[in-house]
């Protein structure tokens, strides 16, 4: 049964709006600094996308910036059950994406040279190394991969609760089934949020809505260019001699990637013909796409059997990288959402971002080439490991 919805507290230093990876990692490291901090949730904490993500964690990026992001959230995924504490189940059995087209292998190597200067243990293999370490990869028509040991995969919705429940430890106030319709401002101050349930007095607001930022920005006159778009997973039945210590391998010219989940796999590939939108229904002609590719890049695996699925929504910006910093417009709206596909793994260290933002100290790692006016001054800064 569904809990009647508590009238939140009527005043917070802070007001996150969004219960995912984003707005529960920042309520934590908030609440932490001494913040006096309330999250809104509308739904159930983790039930946007954060639940449906296939919780890989890397920092095998192109982008210096999402390089640094990945390291700090892989040292603090790391060290989770210490801070801020739980169990999040972290396979570091490495990411591999396995290349078949000379440009391909061509910027992965340029990648890899900077993952190397910024301190990520990535490399390039060739194609048998690739095959061996990912058994059920058919060689045919692969150039090369790169491989790096420290990534892998964790359980989202275990690392909302984690983060929920260390933020509630210190301070913070959660509310779920609480939606924000409303932000009020006055002389381009942000004084409160409205809710079905009444009013909250704040001088600081945070849009961690993810797919849904877009509307929650317009509250405020803020455009955030976010706009949703699904993708589809798949969970296989129980697949004997799983190979111990597989990665998880995507196959980077179709996005087909697997990797263990349980006694089975977690599969999944983006849609070239999806359209922006918020339907999350699953989709039989997908899934026709999704096994031809898989049939030809993991023959073996077509013959898995299929245990469920789920569809979610990315949380898409222009150029495939978050939107994240405060707006010039209104004193103090703070927004970090337009993940587009890497938003859980970078989590940890956004929830620390966020902090030094509200707080007015330099970030955890310099942030500024991701605020939103990038787009309308021609800056836009694309992430090309993005699947
Ligand atoms: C199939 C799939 C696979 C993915 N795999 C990965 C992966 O392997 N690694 C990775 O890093 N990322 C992955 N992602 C992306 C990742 O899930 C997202 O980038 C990340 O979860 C975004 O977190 P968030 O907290 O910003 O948003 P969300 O988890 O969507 O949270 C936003 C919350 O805001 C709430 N909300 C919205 N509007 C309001 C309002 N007005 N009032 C109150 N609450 C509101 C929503 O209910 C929602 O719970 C995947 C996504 C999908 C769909």
């Amino acid at each position: 049964m569904t809990p009647a919805p508590l009238r939140p507290p009527p005043h917070a230093e802070v007001v996150i709006i969004g219960g995912g990876v984003i707005g529960t990692s920042a309520a934590f490291h908030l609440a932490e600094a001494g913040v006096d901090v309330m999250l809104l949730e509308r739904d159930e904490l983790a039930s946007g996308s954060t639940s449906k993500a296939a919780g890989g964690v890397r920092a095998m990026f192109s982008d210096p910036v999402n390089i640094e992001l990945g390291l700090r959230s892989l040292a603090a995924f790391e060290r989770f059950g210490e801070r801020p504490g739980g169990e999040i189940d972290l396979a570091q059995h490495g990411y591999l994406f396995l290349l078949d087209n000379p440009d391909d292998v061509a910027a992965f190597e340029s990648s890899v040279a900077l993952q190397n200067r910024l301190g990520v243990p990535s490399r390039m293999l060739d194609v048998a190394q690739a095959c061996a370490m990912s058994p059920y990869v058919d060689p045919d028509g692969l150039l090369a991969a790169a491989f790096s040991p420290r990534d892998g995969h964790c359980t989202p919705e275990a690392v909302v609760q984690g983060y929920a429940a260390g933020a509630r430890a210190h301070g913070a106030v959660i509310r779920r089934h609480c939606e924000v319709t409303g932000i009020a401002a006055a002389d381009g101050h942000i004084t409160g949020v409205r809710t079905a349930t009444g009013e909250v007095r704040t001088g600081t607001v945070i849009c961690a809505a993810g797919a849904w930022s877009a509307a929650v920005g317009d509250m405020v006159g803020v455009p955030l260019p976010v706009r949703p778009l699904r993708r589809q997973v798949l969970v296989s039945e129980p697949v004997p001699d799983l190979p111990p210590g597989l990665p998880f391998t995507i196959d980077f010219g179709s996005t087909f990637y697997f990797h263990p989940e349980g006694p089975g796999l977690l599969m999944g590939m983006s849609d070239p013909e999806e359209d922006f939108g918020f339907d999350t229904s699953r989709n039989d002609a997908w899934l026709g796409r999704f096994a031809e590719v898989a049939a030809r890049r993991a023959p073996r695996l077509a013959e898995v059997g299929i245990a469920h699925g789920w569809a979610g929504l990315y949380d898409m910006s222009p150029d495939h990288n978050a939107v994240v910093g405060e707006a010039p417009s209104v004193s103090r709206f703070l927004y970090a959402t337009g993940f587009s596909g890497h938003g859980f793994l970078q989590g940890p260290a956004i929830g620390e971002v966020l902090r030094d933002l509200v707080l007015g100290r330099p970030p955890a790692v310099d942030v500024s080439g991701l605020d939103v006016r990038r787009f309308a001054h021609d800056r836009s800064r694309p992430e090309r490991n993005c699947v």
